[in-house]
């Protein structure tokens, strides 16, 4: 069942050197700047896609029909999956707050891409699927971590958008 992602409007879609991004949603809230100065930490491509968060079921459905989808409600925000990237954005989320988890996944990518990274972080498995739903992994604190550093390179200032940012969010 690969056709009902389709009948959503592609809104914003650009390339930087190999990387693809698509955005699904109306929002835009990562700049062209943003997403340059992400996936040069990972040496470029990467395919980076943002849904709207209404879609989530139905992207996991089609990245992965042999998995069912079990997870509760926000459960996560993103994942990463070998070279792709797939963020999930709704009233929950701010730009700096996209941006930073895109920052997150980015540090996933470089675990997945650092032969030494993937030996600690991953000795049982490699390229598995990560999602943002463990932060007490030691894969999850790098990630955040890295995200942190990313994001205060980028700003200037320091900020983190965390998984209990991203909660106090949802609670409202
Ligand atoms: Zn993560």
């Amino acid at each position: 069942m690969k056709i009902p992602i389709l009948q959503f409007k592609l809104v914003n879609v650009f390339c930087i050197e190999k990387s693809r991004i698509e955005n699904w949603t109306k929002n835009n809230k990562l700049t062209k700047e943003m997403i340059d100065f992400a996936i040069n930490k990972v040496g470029g491509k990467l395919a980076i896609r943002i849904f709207p968060r209404h879609m989530i079921k139905e992207v996991w459905n089609y990245d992965k029909p042999e998995e069912s989808f079990h997870f509760k409600e926000y459960a996560f925000r993103a994942f990463a999956n070998g070279d792709i990237i797939t963020i999930f954005d709704d009233e929950t989320e701010v730009p700096d707050s996209l941006f930073w988890i895109l920052l997150h996944e980015v540090g996933h990518v470089l675990v997945t891409r650092t032969t030494a990274l993937s030996e600690q972080f991953r000795p049982m498995q490699v390229n598995r699927t990560r999602y943002s739903d463990n932060e007490n992994g030691p894969e999850e604190q790098f990630a955040n971590l890295m995200a942190d550093t990313w994001y205060k390179e980028f700003n200037g200032t320091p900020n983190s958008f965390h998984r209990l940012w991203w909660k106090q969010r949802i609670v409202g």
